[in-house]
């Protein structure tokens, strides 16, 4: 895939010696800050507790615009890298790549705030490929890695693993991948002479230390993507393992979608003087995405869904449900109505999961049906839709899902489905974003209002906050507004057909 990088606007800013090794081209675009980001001093991986210098910051407003270096060999990497970024069609560098690149060059800790799809894996990609080739190739040692890069999920550590491949193909690095779901016997002998990189998920690289077959005391340099999606996988406690195995000597480059307090906290743990870049605000929402919801009962969800999902413009979709039983319940249905679907989440065996992707990946099936599993890292291009068949229970997730769509400068739709018991997740979803997301009634019962006056969603807000507080908020809502026997009522197959909950005429607009 190829992101639609615009040419630099021109006009240098000045006014940054602080940073050195930045030169800024678009005022609009970048602006300067000291950060102040401060170490408390790591239990993990500092000895002196001194206090962090005034991290260098730079902050990108849009993603993909505003590139300040004009062409890649201004970057200063290697030929090979150079050849490998023109034979993919890349043509000048996004601005976290612009921005993160010299830093990392230049040896620095780096703290980038950027999600997927911002070009943030050739962020790091390069830089390390082309530090790795400086002063001829230094073989690792055995069991040893160069460059240990962790991901909180397996689909997301193979395409790491395949980019550090693609760019490094001139390079004649090696590249090896730790994930679950495999046999321990081939990645062991793919580390036992030593590997160049190593792109793993945090429990099987745990294991493989464990058995000895993996030492980190040479590692120089160390990743930590998507660390938000780390935490919340409950990956904190191995991760500081896997760093208290890191030489106290390396280079530290730590992303992440979001920086709340206790991404912040870690990547004080771990980061020394880091340069931070942040690409777009936290918790945007894609700009290009055209996003709508329709409020329809829980029962009508899948009908709909299957009248959504039909239409030709939509090419391919992903529909995202809350649990594992209910991505493979609504796949059954799709397929029993004669759809090409598949589905992936936790539960499924890696060489599933392989397959599901693959086969969504070559248009073989048109929608995917996922856990929030998928709705980070994974890069499947041309996405024309994201469907929320259920609303996810942190509003973060909504941004990450729909992020699965309009991708590399192309169109997008994101429909949401949204029940009474679900009307609280949207709110939150609206406050986080900032917006106010256009909605359709497709309810057979209109006569209760699609969204509870704001009193009434006062009253419920904190229950709808804790965790695991919708199905208590849905029993709530059924009491509060039991539901009535409608006209061509909640769950009638033929409803669908009819074309019109309640004999409206509707047709999807796509
Ligand atoms: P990522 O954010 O790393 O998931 O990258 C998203 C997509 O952008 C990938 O498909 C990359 O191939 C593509 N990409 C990365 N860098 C560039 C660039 N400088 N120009 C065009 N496309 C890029």
């Amino acid at each position: 895939m190829r992101l639609a990088a615009p040419a630099p606007t021109g006009g240098d800013i000045g006014g940054v010696a602080a940073c050195g090794t930045f030169r800024f081209f678009s005022p609009a675009a970048f602006i300067l800050i000291h950060a102040g980001v401060r170490s408390r001093g790591s239990p993990v991986t500092r000895t002196s507790g001194a206090p962090m210098k005034a991290a260098c910051a730079v902050f990108a407003s849009h993603p993909l615009k505003a590139s300040f270096l004009t062409t890649f060999s201004e970057l200063g990497l290697a030929p090979g890298l150079l050849a490998a970024i023109r034979a993919e069609g890349y043509e000048t560098p996004t601005a976290i790549q612009a921005a993160a690149i010299p830093a990392v060059l230049a040896g620095r800790d780096l703290l980038g705030v950027a999600q997927t799809g911002t070009g943030k894996t050739a962020a790091f990609a390069l830089p390390i490929l082309h530090s790795l080739a400086q002063g001829g190739r230094r073989p690792a040692g055995r069991r040893a890695c160069r460059a240990l890069v962790l991901s909180p999920t397996r689909e997301l550590a193979q395409q790491i693993a395949a980019s550090f491949r693609t760019y490094g193909a001139r390079s004649g690095v090696s590249v090896a991948v730790f994930v679950g779901g495999v046999k321990y016997g081939p990645q062991m002998r793919a580390v036992a002479g030593g590997v160049d990189v190593l792109v793993a998920t945090p429990g099987r690289l745990i294991d493989h230390l464990g058995q000895g077959a993996l030492r980190l005391d040479e590692t120089e340099v160390f990743v930590l993507d998507e660390a938000d999606q780390m935490l919340d996988l409950g990956f904190l406690e191995p991760i500081r393992k896997i760093v208290h195995k890191l030489p106290a000597r390396r280079q530290n480059l730590f992303f992440s979608a979001t920086m709340p307090d206790s991404i912040a906290a870690l990547a004080r743990e771990i980061l020394e003087d880091p340069a931070e870049v942040r690409v777009a605000a936290q918790s945007t929402t894609v700009e290009r995405v055209d996003q709508r919801v329709i409020h329809i009962e829980a029962d009508r969800k899948r009908d709909l869904l299957l009248d959504l999902l039909s239409p030709r413009a939509v090419s391919r979709a992903m529909v995202f449900t809350r649990t594992k039983r209910g991505a493979d319940r609504l796949a059954k249905f799709l397929s029993a109505a004669g759809l090409d679907v598949a589905a992936i989440h936790g539960d499924k065996s890696q060489g599933q999961r392989e397959r599901a992707l693959g086969a969504f990946r070559a248009g073989q099936a048109k929608a995917l049906i996922a856990t929030d599993i998928a709705a980070r890292g994974i890069d499947v291009e041309a996405v024309s839709h994201v469907f929320n068949y259920e609303l996810p229970n942190v509003p973060e997730a909504y941004v990450h899902r729909i992020g699965r769509t309009a991708r590399a400068g192309a169109a997008g739709t994101a429909i949401t489905l949204c029940d009474r018991a679900e009307i609280g997740l949207l709110r939150d979803i609206e406050k986080l974003t900032r917006l106010s997301i256009p909605a359709e009634d497709m309810r057979a019962d209109r006569s209760a209002p699609a969204r509870p006056p704001a009193g009434e969603n006062k009253g419920k807000k904190k229950t709808r906050r804790r965790r695991g507080a919708p199905a208590r908020d849905a029993a709530r809502a059924a009491v509060a507004s039991p539901s009535q026997p409608q006209p061509g009522g909640a769950g009638r197959r033929n409803d669908r057909k009819r074309g019109a909950p309640g004999g409206r005429e509707w047709r999807p607009t796509l």
